[in-house]
């Protein structure tokens, strides 16, 4: 049982008003809230230690530098890579996408070849590969989804064919909380010899992570969905697919020798960070790693649960609620993947999700509303968009009780 009142307090923003109202935060899929601890370790980084890392003889850039290598150990742990080689530090999920995208597609990809996205993706990994195919004519593969907001399993073995080369898909989704089949996903591509990409952005702040275990061939989250600071993010490789691709972007840090005739390239993971890296973030990130680590995931998973199903039940019972995902118990049957996760996106009768928003925002709830960057799944949903709320280890049903008592009030004004 997590001490959820004394954890809040590591967050000095859930003590906000908002129009006169107690904050109730739940937008954590869109990012979450920062512990101080994340920031007392960044700013006492600028304030006693900053200097650029990797160049310097001096003690402050060693300094700097051993915390940004100490920073990626604690990923390396975090997600269990077999080596520091294999993280590679981006800007977060859609950077490290559109790396591979790149760098994978240019030495791995011929036009006519194929890969597997689903109908369920965030635009982080649809877009990347439309920008790939002005380069090279590759094909997007599609797998749908049921009507009650799962993986089509079926069609997903049906797509394979000699022409495959990836599939890139999500562990969660950021619309739904439908929690994908992964390791099913994975072992069916490998059969094929496919190799996997998992965008794990909605996936790292709530489940414990091993990439070995998952055997995934690249794996990517954002910093600042798991407790982290902005602007840093991780990209998991196996070494032996890294070695393999060129560089992303070109400038310092990336290189082995310059001359203008020929260059070559540094050794994993540095040839795929060029330029000053975001050095501070990376110790907020590590700190965060570990503040997660520490509370521990799986009380963080049950926690979560538990306010996904009250919220669940308590939202069930509004008439004209819609629920996109999260089919019912009795729906499912005995089906324990039936379990999504801290995610809910719904709309009322034919009140405007924007509207809902707006007026749930008036009294101090923040959730998030519109097309959420999965554009084809509204598509799919038939659907411009939804209200989504999305928890996050801190919240608690006492809020949740807040929030549907102002839905409430909000739907009685339409
Ligand atoms: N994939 C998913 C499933 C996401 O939810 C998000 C963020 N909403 C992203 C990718 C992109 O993450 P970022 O903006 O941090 O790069």
């Amino acid at each position: 049982m997590l001490n959820i009142q004394r954890l809040r307090k590591d967050f000095p923003i859930l003590e906000r008003e908002i129009y006169g109202h107690q904050l109730v935060y739940f937008d954590n899929a869109a990012t979450t809230q920062k512990p101080r601890c994340v920031i007392d370790v960044m700013t006492d980084e600028y304030l006693n230690v900053n200097a650029n890392v990797h160049r310097g003889v001096h003690y402050l850039s060693q300094q700097a530098t051993d915390l940004m290598e100490q920073a990626r150990e604690t990923v390396r742990r975090f997600i269990n890579a077999r080596s520091t080689s294999e993280v590679v530090f981006t800007r977060g999920t859609t950077e490290s996408i559109n790396l591979v995208a790149s760098s994978f597609g240019q030495a791995f990809l011929d036009d006519g070849d194929e890969i597997i996205v689903s109908e369920m993706e965030h635009h982080s990994n649809i877009v990347p590969w439309q920008l790939l195919q002005s380069r090279k004519a590759i094909k997007l593969r599609v797998c749908p989804i049921t009507d009650d907001g799962r993986l089509d399993m079926e069609a997903f073995v049906g797509l394979f064919n000699a022409r495959t080369r990836l599939v890139a898909i999500t562990a969660v989704s950021n619309v739904l909380g439908t929690v994908n089949p992964i390791e099913e996903i994975i072992v069916v591509a490998h059969a094929h010899q496919v190799p996997v990409l998992i965008d794990a952005a909605q996936a790292a702040p709530h489940q414990a992570i091993d990439v070995q275990a998952l055997d995934c061939d690249f794996l990517a989250f954002s910093g600042h969905k798991v407790y982290g600071p902005t602007g840093i993010g991780v990209l998991y490789g196996k070494e032996s697919l890294l070695e393999q691709m060129p560089p992303y972007m070109g400038g310092g840090e990336m290189i082995g020798k310059v001359s203008f005739e020929h260059t070559t390239w540094n050794q994993l993971p540095y040839k795929f960070e060029a330029g000053t890296p975001d050095y501070v973030a990376t110790t907020g990130l590590a700190r965060a790693l570990d503040y997660v680590t520490a509370i521990g995931l799986p009380a963080i998973q049950a926690h979560e649960h538990d306010l996904t199903q009250y919220a669940l039940r308590q939202l069930r019972q509004i008439p004209e609620m819609r629920i996109f995902g999260h089919p019912s118990p009795e729906a499912m049957g005995k089906d324990t993947q039936a379990d999504g996760s801290a995610v809910i996106s719904f709309l009322v009768g034919h009140i405007h999700h924007l509207d809902l928003g707006t007026l749930l925002d008036r009294l101090g709830i923040a959730v998030r509303t519109g097309h959420h960057c999965a554009e084809p799944l509204m598509h799919r949903l038939g659907i411009e968009g939804t209200v989504r709320t999305s928890f996050a280890f801190y919240n608690t049903i006492d809020e949740i009780d807040l929030f549907i008592a102002a839905l409430q009030r909000v739907i009685k004004m339409f």
